[in-house]
């Protein structure tokens, strides 16, 4: 059976990837594997599975090695910063980014919209592990609320360093118009589709297309016609779609330089 999209093409010719899930939620106990195995047998044709804290990234890596088109990525949350104790979290995170599955740092960042942590605190871990990124040479996935100055002046430094991404951007067109021109990518997930959201629409539209990165944020963020419903890798569909039409290209088009960047981006 054949499903075509609006435009009438096969969505089978589709090859889709996110670059950002959190299937090691508790949300995915009960189907998890199918998940998975989806993903093995190529929908999407791959996903990096992104840490929060030092205990799920390791349950990151252990899904990362055990599945194949799965990376990891290993980091701590700027929610999370707060309760880490002494320099033993920085040892544990270069460790477990040995694994050949780990393919990036993060996610790291600054949240000041939740401010779950002393923002000290989420700041001194955020630059000490942007060093263990660039140590290793590993891109780094950023995460950002409500803090694009400060997070911007930290980020700065690591321009032309550091491949790095601003995963669910959420900020301000000037704040994309920044991002770019400091070589870094700009994460765009689901809430593209939200009716409200016509500034990241139009961030998006601006931006060059080679510095956009396709990702879910699963299991949250589901995209507008799912809301409520748990988010799920293979609805980064929804966020191919509405960049091609954003960008006036074809599906097929914008699938193949998305991918394109993502496999570039992590070196997959
Ligand atoms: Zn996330």
């Amino acid at each position: 059976m054949a499903i075509s999209s609006e435009s009438g093409q096969m969505l089978e010719d589709i090859v889709l990837c996110d670059t950002h899930a959190h299937l090691a939620f508790r949300q995915f106990d009960n189907d998890r594997e199918k998940i998975l195995r989806e993903i093995e047998k190529g929908s999407p044709a791959f996903v990096v599975e992104v840490g929060i804290d030092v205990e799920n990234s390791k349950k990151c890596v252990e899904i990362a090695e055990s599945h194949q088109n799965v990376y990891a990525s290993v980091g701590i949350h700027p929610h999370d910063s707060g309760s880490i104790s002494g320099d033993n979290y920085l040892e544990a995170i270069r460790t477990l980014a040995s694994s050949e599955k780990v393919v990036a740092i993060g996610e790291i960042g600054l949240d000041y919209y939740r401010d779950l942590s002393p923002r000290d605190q989420q700041r001194r871990v955020f630059s000490e592990l942007l060093e263990v990124a660039a140590e290793n040479d590993l891109p780094v996935i950023v995460h950002v609320r409500d803090a694009y100055e400060d997070a911007i002046e930290a980020l700065r430094p690591f321009s032309g360093r550091s491949s790095i991404v601003v995963h669910s951007f959420s900020g301000t067109l000037g704040d994309a118009k920044m991002i770019a021109e400091l070589g870094f990518f700009l994460g765009i997930g689901c809430p593209i589709t939200y009716k409200r959201n016509n500034g990241l629409r139009e961030a998006v539209r601006k931006a060059p297309l080679d510095q956009l990165l396709p990702e879910t944020d699963s299991p949250f963020l589901p995209p507008q016609e799912l809301r409520g419903k748990r988010n799920e890798p293979k609805n980064v569909l929804h966020v191919f779609r509405m960049v091609s039409e954003l960008k006036g290209l074809a599906l097929s088009d914008c699938s193949t330089a998305l991918l394109d960047n993502a496999r570039g981006f992590f070196r997959v």
